[in-house]
């Protein structure tokens, strides 16, 4: 069996005011030479073919981290590019991709289903196609009428790459032997929001959907939670289902978790603090540190990640002992570099990108320590931790404040994003995070408690305060009870 893996990956939030050009794209091709922990599915998969004794043959994968819409040349060059390397490829008996499922580009309101086509269209109906997906996607039916399996991932935050990465290979490779046939079915929940994996009730239901996979004809059973932030018609949550030659139990199986899924909506739309409410809960705890996530500024979702309204209001209330990353400002990171450690500086900080950033402030700031070319770790249940470079990165001390400051825009997915700039992160008293989950692997451990906030910005966390226009919202939130 010959074995061809690769894919084009971005999150789109077509509310960022921010384009995805190919210089947004971090490339690797077969011949790069990569840290461990660059692209943990594509090792998987390599891993799991070897283990089979196949040939494994690896065309290219292209991230980026995700803002707005991606510029349609860009969006053809690369996925022409993997098409040419799976054309040269050829013959292969199976195809796995590694995309995200919420990515749009000019002219095309779903990446994926496009990309999925084309492949098709190259293999012929022989060959297995494997989609390994974010569960933050819109799955479509043409999606599932084309592939052969679809897998996402089960956790929020996404510590299972790796591991769902196996799954999808291994129900892919046990078809290709002519062992199973997986058929797929969605079902609809008519919802949209963000569903938190380490919290109950999904805690204990993901863990089910775990335990009744590879049971009873059930291949695979994943929740499509949605992206809320990308006004597309697909958009919305559903439940996905695999099963063993047997397309009406897939359907049964589908709609039985969907619905269940749906029963836990009001449950799991926690409503997020304002700021003034995050920072007097935060204070009134004598431990610490307590996180706060500034969700509205994620840069995993779309957002520039340079607001200034949390750091405005802590340092408006004089709080001395506290650190804030990552804030996404080159220019500041350059004068800061200028400068040196111990420099004291008058700097213009943040809120370059636009009114959802917020007004820049002008600060007078210690430079306490520079990381040239800085990366952090993020944990993963299998294999090697993430590697998730951050560019050149500095921290600014204003006033008892630690504010990490980087060149290349992305979430703290852990702690690394502060201690490697020197900050003790137990010691301090807050700690906030520009990030709407992925945090939490990493920073729960520390936390006394995590405090979800909802700060004005790009990837605002009220659902109903999102401007859709394309989406049918016949679901929850909009309507209490979309099934009635
Ligand atoms: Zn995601």
């Amino acid at each position: 069996m010959k074995v061809f893996a690769g894919g084009i990956s971005t999150e789109t939030n077509t509310f960022s005011p921010m384009p995805t050009g190919m210089r947004d794209y971090t490339i690797i091709r077969p011949d790069d030479d990569v840290e461990k922990g660059t692209k943990p599915a594509f090792d998987q998969f390599q891993s799991d073919t070897e283990a089979r004794g196949w040939d494994y043959v690896f065309g290219m994968s292209a991230h980026s981290q995700p803002a707005g819409i991606t510029t349609r040349s860009t969006y053809e060059s690369l996925r022409d590019e993997l098409l040419e390397r799976l054309e040269a490829a050829m013959p292969v008996d199976i195809v796995l991709l590694g995309l995200h499922g919420a990515m749009v580009a000019d002219g095309y309101d779903d990446c994926e289903t496009d990309i999925i086509d084309r492949v098709r269209q190259i293999v012929g109906p022989e060959v297995k196609i494997g989609v390994e997906l974010d569960l933050h996607c819109d799955v479509t039916q043409a999606m599932i009428d084309t592939a052969d399996a679809i897998v996402l991932y089960k956790e929020y935050p996404h510590t299972d790459v790796a591991a769902r990465a196996s799954d999808l290979f291994n129900i892919i490779a046990d078809a290709a032997e002519g062992k199973t046939n997986p058929t797929m079915a969605l079902f609809d929940c008519r919802m949209i929001g963000l569903y938190l994996t380490p919290y109950e009730p999904l805690r204990s239901f993901v863990d089910e959907l775990l335990a009744m996979e590879g049971k009873d004809g059930i291949l695979s059973i994943s929740l499509v939670h949605c992206f809320p932030w990308g006004d597309v018609p697909t958009c919305g949550a559903q439940a996905l289902a695999i099963t063993d030659g047997d397309p009406d139990q897939a359907a049964r199986v589908a709609q039985e978790i969907g619905r269940r899924f749906h029963g836990m909506r009001r449950e799991l739309d926690q409503t997020p603090y304002s700021i003034d409410e995050a920072l007097e809960q935060a204070l009134a705890d004598p431990a610490g540190p307590v996180v706060i996530a500034d969700r509205a500024d994620n840069a995993g979702g779309g957002a520039p990640s340079d607001s200034t309204f949390m750091l405005k209001a802590m340092l408006d209330r004089g709080i001395d002992n506290a650190g804030i990353a990552t804030m996404w400002d080159p220019i500041a990171v350059q004068v800061a570099m200028s400068g040196g450690v111990g420099a004291n500086l008058d700097i213009r900080l943040g809120g370059k990108m636009g009114p959802m950033s917020g007004d820049p402030l002008d600060l007078t700031v210690k430079v306490t320590a520079i990381a040239e070319d800085m990366y952090q770790e993020w944990p993963q249940q299998h294999g090697d931790p993430m590697r998730i470079p951050c560019g050149d990165s500095v921290c600014l001390n204003c006033n008892g404040i630690d504010i990490i400051v980087s060149s290349k825009r992305g979430q703290p997915m852990s702690p690394d994003v502060f201690t490697k700039l020197g900050v003790d992160v137990k010691k301090k008293h807050i700690l906030v995070v520009k990030s709407s989950q992925h945090f939490y692997a990493g920073y729960a451990p520390i936390a006394s408690q995590i405090i979800y906030m909802a700060a004005p910005g790009a990837v605002a966390p009220r659902y109903t305060e999102i401007p859709f226009k394309r989406v049918d919202l016949h679901k929850y939130p909009w309507v209490e009870d979309p099934f009635a």
